[in-house]
């Protein structure tokens, strides 16, 4: 893992996608924009800003939002649309710096010091960064800048939407103490509400009445925690993910018997799900691990590797098969309620040599090719005839893989 210094300068990029699932739906179908739109039903997941305008608000009752907007515009999620959208971000991010700590979906730190030589100052790359994921993807991104991780994520918090902020290397106090103590993460309504009733209303405030007095009303570990962030104390670096060792997937099967086509048909639906995502990640596995629970939940895990690294369907399929079938005794007996699949030794596809002969990869190319139509056209684009007309389940979107 790679761990970057503290440092005095202002390098540390939050960049945040704005309103990020509303942004796409206005993005995708022109005749949202300009108008308030609330993605989800009963709850809200996301608002635009012409909703946020009317005080929409995430997580929100739906019936709430909708009292605050009747005009608004309801859409429903759509995940598969935010997860490309999110990948072809990060991709930016790490085409800007090596070093990306992805938050989540739709946030990431990044840690730009280092590059001022070659990119030139963080201002200039922050910008360059907005354009680029408003030219190539189409979405507003606000990007915070500062010399920690907590001071770039107040900045960009506070220049939303579509903006850049820069906190100088030494205007830290300044920019921070005006604000109002609810821009500190870890201040919630209800230590909002302590402070106001101590007449303290802004981070400013907070740094004047001292540790002891923050301890006091709020208790040892948030009392110094707040005190520090008040004078801007931060000292945590840019994280880079250690790469996953393994990708894995389950499905839970309730208590009802289930044949031997149901369970294949699930089966098959995980490994075309996982093959997917190993292929996107660039990574090939070698290890295909079968895991198992029970009626009586007590599990079991068989596991089996193969003599070269794979990402084809077919042939994780194979495998698969192979060691359900070995299970099957055991399934008889005790009842399955739960089976996952987990690719392990994982590694980056480019530091494998093909196998020859080449012209013989035709599945391989079949893989890819469905993968490529899945993602225009969406995941139950193309299926598998032991598919059709089965419920695979919510496919919810994660930080790649
Ligand atoms: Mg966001």
């Amino acid at each position: 893992m790679f761990v970057s210094t503290p440092r005095t300068e202002a390098s540390i990029l939050h960049a945040d996608l704005d309103s990020f699932y509303a942004s796409v739906e206005q993005r995708d179908d022109s005749s949202l924009r300009g108008r308030p739109v609330i993605v989800g039903g009963g709850v809200v997941l996301a608002a635009s800003y012409e909703a946020k305008a009317f005080g929409i608000r995430t997580p929100m009752n739906g019936r709430d939002a909708l009292r605050l907007c009747p005009q608004a515009v309801v859409v429903h999620p759509r995940f598969s649309a935010y997860s490309d959208a999110s990948k072809a971000v990060f991709e930016i991010f790490r085409d800007t710096t090596p070093l990306v700590e992805g938050i989540s979906i739709d946030e990431a730190f990044l840690d730009v010091g280092g590059l001022r030589r070659i990119a030139g100052p963080a201002a200039d790359i922050g910008q360059r960064l907005r354009e680029r994921v408003r030219d190539e993807v189409g979405l507003p991104i606000t990007v915070g800048i500062a010399s920690t991780k907590f001071l770039a994520k107040v900045a960009s918090a506070v220049a939303k939407p579509d903006g850049l902020l820069l906190v100088p290397p030494g205007g830290e106090l300044k920019f921070l103490h005006p604000l109002p103590v609810e821009r500190l993460c870890g201040v919630g309504a209800v230590t909002a509400r302590k402070l106001h009733d101590h007449g303290i209303r802004t981070i400013g405030e907070m740094a004047d009445v001292g540790e002891t007095v923050l301890v006091s009303m709020l208790g040892g570990g948030a009392g110094r925690h707040l005190h520090d962030l008040s004078w801007a104390r931060d000292p945590r670096p840019v994280h880079v993910g250690r790469r996953r060792r393994s990708i894995g997937s389950q499905r839970a099967l309730g208590r009802r018997p289930k044949s031997a086509e149901d369970i294949d048909a699930i089966v098959v639906g995980i490994v075309e799900r996982l093959g997917k995502r190993l292929r996107a990640a660039h990574r090939v596995s070698r290890t295909v691990v079968l895991r198992m629970r029970f009626d009586d939940f007590t599990r079991a895990t068989r596991s089996h590797t193969l003599y070269e690294s794979t990402a084809r369907n077919d042939a994780i399929l194979g495998v698969a098969r192979r060691l359900v079938a070995g299970a099957t005794p055991m399934i008889g007996e005790r009842g399955l309620t739960l089976i996952g699949l987990s690719l392990t030794n994982l590694e980056n596809d480019d530091a494998v040599q093909l196998a020859l002969p080449f012209d013989a990869d035709a599945n391989g190319a079949l893989d890819v090719t469905i993968d490529s139509l899945r993602d225009r056209f969406g995941t139950a684009a193309v299926t598998r005839a032991v598919l059709l007309g089965r419920d695979q389940g919510m496919v919810v979107p994660m930080l790649p893989d």
